[in-house]
């Protein structure tokens, strides 16, 4: 070797090569959000020569021999690196050292099949033919079990790919979640059921997207987004990204003229998710440690802010006389009560992403089962259909007309995202956790009715956002609220929420 490697040379190659990753993702994340928002319909094969160059890089960069030797040398002497450094180290070790069990060509021709699935899959969805996309499933959930057996031989291979997606997490935690959720909140939606429905017309009407913007830019403000770092933008799903650094955020809504409670949600929903990207450490920028830390808690940021906060009766208080202000015709005799209400309105659905509130996490729970059955071989893949339309029905009482309204209603399991289904749903769980805690020191209602959430955003920064991905979700949590991971606070939030909207 020419130059001997020293300690602090190390180090300052350590952040060299994730400032260099940073760049490649932010060229990456460019281009995407490009994709997603403004760039022509007919360029996406244009786009993708660029992005397959590019992602080719950064993988040869993050496992180039001379990376693994850097990294294996600051793992060699872990005791003289600081916490980050040593978590910068362990999460990029950790992948390659993943990637390594797994035989290249199996990789690829894993790759392969998910490319070919997700393209199968939207035919099988627009058609609503199962058939057409069963055998690439059959392959996906095949495949990943094999994987798992690589990759954490001692391992359960579904608990494998829970933890892959929320670190630390198992069936056996799950279980004991959604088995407390499924208790609760079944009897609780049969309840409901039995009364008066209610009245949710404030949200319908004439609202046009200038002025659903003006709303949309209004509220970003308010819940404490810095505009001169967070964009606005328009998209067919609304989505979250950080372009090279959580310097440069970018967040998207949907505009439906007939209705501004979607918009209005989604947001709050993506600010929640911006507030928590830009909140990290201004230290922590262009290395892997910035951003969140997992997809269970970044959405038990964006749903904290989106119906904890955004859909309480104290914050719809607080908006009503904005709405009046921008659509005076529609909220002509409305109250901000009504609004409140129409926001809470919980009805068991078909779909997933249109869920409320209370049924949200049972289409998660529906998803859990199947694919913890299907991965253990309890379950086959040509049944799922059958399984899937008997829980709607148990769960949620609704009945499933076609496939395409049921089990090939989401992208992920084409997407080999198995496992990832329960980030959803802790998230949820999470946030009413964070709630109580965050309660024995701040009056939240009393800053939502002011509209004030710089005390909010202080706790949620101080306790959670700062950290980035420096903690797994379990030592957030445990630094955060002293104890593990508890669904009991969420089932409790729920059941006083229908309590006020329905009187149940
Ligand atoms: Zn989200």
């Amino acid at each position: 070797m020419a130059n001997e490697r020293t300690l602090d040379s190390a180090k300052k190659e350590l952040m060299e090569t994730q400032r260099k990753m940073a760049a490649y993702e932010h060229a990456l994340a460019l281009m995407q959000y490009d994709g997603a928002t403004t760039a022509p319909k007919e360029t996406a094969d244009n786009r993708a020569v660029s992005m397959s160059i590019l992602s080719e890089e950064i993988y040869r960069l993050g496992t180039a021999q001379e990376t693994v030797e850097l990294l294996e040398f600051l793992d060699a002497h872990k005791d003289a690196l600081d916490e980050k450094q040593r978590r910068m180290v362990h999460l990029l070790l950790k992948d390659i050292r993943e990637m390594k069990k797994i035989p290249m060509e199996e990789y690829v021709a894993f790759q392969a099949l998910l490319v070919k699935a997700d393209d199968v899959w939207h035919r099988a969805k627009e058609t609503s033919d199962f058939e057409l996309f069963r055998p690439y499933l059959e392959q996906i959930f095949d495949t990943m079990r094999r994987f798992a057996g690589y990759v954490a031989p001692e391992k359960d291979p579904y608990d494998h790919w829970l933890s892959q997606f929320e670190k630390g997490m198992t069936k056996e935690t799950l279980d004991a979640f959604f088995g407390t959720l499924r208790s609760e909140l079944v009897p609780l939606l049969q309840e409901i059921a039995k009364t008066a429905q209610v009245d949710d017309s404030i949200r319908f009407g004439d609202f046009p997207p200038e002025k659903q913007e003006q709303l949309a830019l209004w509220l970003m403000e308010t819940i404490g987004l810095d505009l001169g770092h967070v964009g606005l933008s328009t998209t067919e799903h609304p989505f979250t990204t950080s372009l090279g650094s959580h310097f440069d955020e970018r967040i998207t809504t949907h505009y439906y003229p007939d209705d501004f409670v979607c918009s209005m949600f989604s947001v709050i929903h993506e600010g929640g998710h911006a507030l928590y990207d830009t909140g990290s450490a201004p230290d922590l920028a262009y290395t892997v440690l910035d951003g969140g830390t997992s997809m269970g808690i970044h959405e038990s940021q964006s749903r904290f802010y989106e119906n904890i906060l955004g859909r309480s009766k104290a914050f719809c208080r607080y908006v009503f006389p904005k709405l009046c202000e921008l659509f005076p015709d529609q909220m002509k005799g409305r109250t901000a009560d009504e609004l409140f209400c129409a926001v809470n309105k919980a009805q068991p659905s078909l779909i997933r992403t249109e869920a409320d509130e209370v049924t949200y996490s049972l289409h998660i729970m529906i998803r859990y089962e199947l694919e913890k059955k299907v991965m253990a071989g309890d379950l086959a893949v040509k049944d799922l259909p059958e399984a899937w339309n008997r829980l709607y029905k148990e769960y949620l009482g609704v009945d499933v007309p076609d496939d395409k309204h049921g089990v090939l209603q989401d992208s992920h399991w084409a997407g080999g995202m198995i496992g990832y289904f329960p980030s959803y749903a802790l998230g949820n769980a999470y946030g009413a956790q964070f709630l109580q805690r965050m309660k024995e020191t701040v009056d939240v209602d009393a800053c939502l009715e002011k509209g004030d959430f710089g005390p909010i955003n202080q706790w949620n920064r101080e306790k959670i956002w700062q950290f980035g991905s420096l903690y797994t979700p379990g030592q957030l949590l445990e630094r955060v609220l002293g104890g593990p991971f508890d669904p009991l606070p969420y089932v409790t939030y729920l059941k006083a929420k229908m309590h006020d909207v329905y009187g149940v």
